[in-house]
């Protein structure tokens, strides 16, 4: 089979410039944290040099580069270009004052040159109302303003966040196709977003521990499911307290499974991907028919304040807090919300 070639966010930025046919929004998606920050400040630089350089190798596509040496390159170098706007969590969420403030600043032409950047890292760690805000202004982009959002997993985040960019992808050449198909075979476990989301994202490369999220997984599910929730507390809960491994594992489990259930309920989703088709974002394909049925007993609301509790306890973890009080932590949730649930 020929391999595929891979042209670099870079190469693909430089192109659009020469073309003049830039979009407002990149997603750049894959590789590790330092490797983003690197593509990140390099892809900013070019989009903001006065005279990027050409890089023409004779008788192939030449592209551009930013040239290292002018004002805008230095300042950009630095951290102190003023249209080079960078935004990132505080504390566990990219918050929605963060992107009012924004809203605010791209009102305005640029001040130096033609162009304006806004870096936005971590977008999976975005409160959902400062999504909603952001596809607002994704929906209607700034002139003269282009948004350069960092991920490091596209199986996470909101569709409808990621249909308004193009994606340019980080070459990952350690966690190939292959080896998520070798993995899948080998725990039995069928090659769904969520394994590529442990392997690629969590970078769990064990097979014991792999078998371990989904173990965890499937007992979460029976939980929320349960008719009998105080039975089933204590029997989740009791496997959860085994180590801070299970509860972190758990911690993940829990954020993809509210990720996927906000989804399936479609409050969130006003769009679909390309294909119209809903069911393929979601990243735990191969129980769509469970997740329908608990997104049937939820409500929006309940799914939000679940998304809240998973961010405290994610601190909680910071602060080594008991394995067990963070799994009680965020079972408790639901033991509260089954009048709600459950279908009475
Ligand atoms: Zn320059």
């Amino acid at each position: 089979m020929k391999e595929p070639v891979f042209i670099t966010p870079r190469k693909i930025l430089s192109r659009a410039i020469c073309m003049q046919r830039l979009a407002h929004a990149y997603l750049l998606a894959g590789g590790n944290e330092p490797l983003r920050a690197q593509s990140l400040k390099e892809l900013s630089m070019l989009l903001l040099c006065d005279s990027p350089t050409d890089t023409a190798v004779k008788g192939q596509e030449s592209f551009l580069r930013p040239c290292s040496r002018c004002t805008s390159c230095i300042k950009v170098k630095g951290g102190i270009h003023p249209d080079l706007i960078e935004i990132s969590p505080l504390g566990a969420f990219i918050k929605i004052e963060q992107i009012r403030r924004l809203q605010e600043q791209v009102k305005f032409s640029p001040l130096e040159g033609k162009r304006r950047v806004v870096v936005i890292n971590q977008v999976e760690r975005m409160h959902p109302s400062a999504a909603n805000a952001l596809l607002k202004l994704l929906e209607e982009p700034p002139t003269h303003t282009h948004l350069l959002l960092s991920s490091g997993s596209i199986s996470i985040l909101l569709p409808t966040i990621v249909s308004r960019c193009q994606v340019l992808r980080l070459s990952t050449a350690s966690f190939s196709e292959e080896y998520v198909s070798e993995i899948s075979s080998k725990t039995g476990r069928g090659p769904s977003e969520f394994l590529r989301f442990l392997v690629e994202y969590l970078s769990i490369q064990d097979e014991e521990k792999l078998s371990l999220a989904f173990e965890i997984r499937d007992r979460i599910i029976k939980f929320l499911i349960s008719e009998n929730k105080s039975l089933s507390f204590i029997e989740t809960g009791s496997f959860l307290w085994n180590s801070p491994e299970s509860v972190q594992l758990a911690l993940e489990v829990a954020r993809t499974l509210t990720r996927d259930l906000l989804l399936i309920s479609g409050k969130t989703l006003k769009t679909t991907n390309k294909k119209g088709n809903k069911q393929d974002l979601v990243m735990h394909q191969d129980i769509v028919p469970l997740l329908g049925q608990l997104a049937e007993r939820t409500n929006y609301d309940t799914l939000v304040g679940y998304e809240k509790r998973i961010s405290s306890a994610r601190k909680m973890a910071e602060r080594n807090v008991k394995p067990e009080m963070i799994a009680d932590f965020i079972l408790a949730f639901w033991l509260k919300k089954s009048n709600c649930m459950l279908g009475t």
